[in-house]
């Protein structure tokens, strides 16, 4: 029962997989091998041609198994089964999230090219940006999480590289303040300067919001990227990435992908596998847990302010109707300042017991960290002002975990905040 008309959710265990190609095996094996056994030298040609894009596939043809760095069944399958939840025609699985967002900015940015990019966005992207994209000619151009669709015009044009723009990427929600930008905006931007030979491609890095609680192809972006290390893979045990997008970006990506090498190996495509069966009851329970934790971060006296887009309601004005329109969970990911600065933060994290200290999100293990001293630390200290990334912002990845006994840890590590003498700036 391979309908895609079925929930994502129901299909996990099964889409894209025969068990007859396996010994009536009911999960796919792993398919450890680097090369696959020609059953003539026809086919071997045949399957070459399609693969080096000698020419398009014909009707009903199936795209045949050459070699691991160009396909293998686990990676095949785990990419038909991600295309499921974000509606996408295809997808392409990479060794990290990193190796996926990477090949995607080479393979559209060619020496002289212009990308407009939010902010803040991934340390890791940022840093591909400006350290290395730019020693290869490409200009870059930022704009701040919380403009709008003028504003973000008015700073292509100003830049003066107008002419040259071929790409909007965005991170919403913003890690880790949770800010949302309108995919749709992003949409109308990339349009205003797209020209019948010069299209500008809208990409989204998804991680933090998907693949359950936000669609962007269906908000209008053409390519949709995750750090699959994130929710997808969800048990902090793997580093992965995925790009999803229509039949024709995907070609162009794993064309690259296959000069580059950067696929994921059989193993990783397994785990991957495992992980989507549950990655429905997972994120929900995830979501229900937050919720919990939140209500309770914003009663706490300790605590002074909890960014969590549950809470957003119509007195929010623009990020509410954003959020209605393109969200549809309040998610996971909460931060929140702490009564204080950098030490009250730090004798929170110190203290907790449940909830482990360290940096990465989405897993089964809630996680909390400090973004101004570990993922934000390369941030400029006007724009850590800016975006009210200071010492008492604590960021809170939210697992499945008890939320009583999540509520409990946390309650027990605010008591070892000292109640303070007067408040020091
Ligand atoms: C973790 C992360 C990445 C990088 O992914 P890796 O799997 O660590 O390479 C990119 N974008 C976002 C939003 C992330 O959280």
């Amino acid at each position: 029962m391979n309908d895609r008309n079925l929930h994502p959710e129901s299909l996990m265990m099964s889409y894209g997989y025969n068990p007859e190609w396996s010994e009536g095996a009911i999960k796919c094996p792993i398919f450890q091998t680097s090369t696959f056994v020609f059953k003539t030298a026809e086919e071997g040609k045949a399957f070459f041609e399609v693969a080096y894009g000698l020419r398009d596939q014909r009707p009903n043809e199936k795209m045949g198994l050459i070699y691991s760095r160009i396909n293998n069944p686990d990676l095949e399958i785990l990419e038909n089964r991600l295309t499921l939840w974000d509606g996408a025609e295809d997808c392409a699985v990479f060794e990290s999230g990193m190796s996926a967002i990477s090949t995607v900015l080479l393979e559209y940015l060619k020496p002289g090219d212009s990308i407009l990019y939010s902010s803040p966005l991934y340390g890791g992207t940022e840093h591909f940006l400006q350290h290395v994209l730019t020693q290869f000619g490409v200009n870059i151009i930022r704009f701040k999480t919380g403009q709008d669709r003028a504003a973000m015009i008015d700073i292509v044009r100003q830049s003066g590289h107008a002419a040259t723009l071929k790409m909007v990427y965005i991170e919403t929600p913003a890690n880790p303040t949770n800010d949302l930008i309108d995919i749709a905006d992003c949409r109308a931007v990339a349009d205003f300067f797209s020209t019948d030979d010069k299209p500008v491609h809208l990409t989204v890095d998804n991680t933090y919001f998907g693949p359950l609680w936000q669609h962007p192809l269906k908000h209008g972006a053409d390519i949709v990227v995750y750090s699959a290390t994130k929710y997808i893979g969800g048990h902090s045990d793997v580093i992965a990435g995925a790009v999803l997008g229509s039949a024709k970006v995907i070609k162009r990506i794993k064309t690259l992908r296959t000069f580059l090498g950067n696929m994921a190996g059989p193993w990783t495509g397994w785990l991957l596998l495992r992980s989507l069966e549950t990655l429905k009851a997972r994120m929900a329970l995830q979501a229900e847990n937050a919720r919990h934790v939140a209500e309770y971060l914003r009663s706490h006296p300790k605590i002074e302010r909890v960014n969590y887009l549950g809470f957003l309601s119509e007195k929010d004005g623009v990020q509410y109707e954003i959020f209605r329109r393109q969200c549809t969970s309040g998610g996971a990911m909460l931060s929140f300042d702490v009564v204080g600065g950098e030490k009250e933060a730090f004798a929170f994290l110190n203290n907790l017991k449940l909830i482990k200290l360290a940096v990465s999100l989405g897993s089964t293990e809630s996680l909390a960290e400090h973004p101004a001293t570990m993922t934000h630390v390369d941030l400029d200290p006007a724009e850590k002002k800016e975006l009210n990334i200071t010492g008492k912002l604590v960021r809170l990845s939210v697992g499945v975990e008890h939320y009583e006994d999540l509520i409990k840890d946390i309650a027990q590590a605010l008591e070892h905040i000292q109640a303070a003498a007067p408040v020091m700036a």
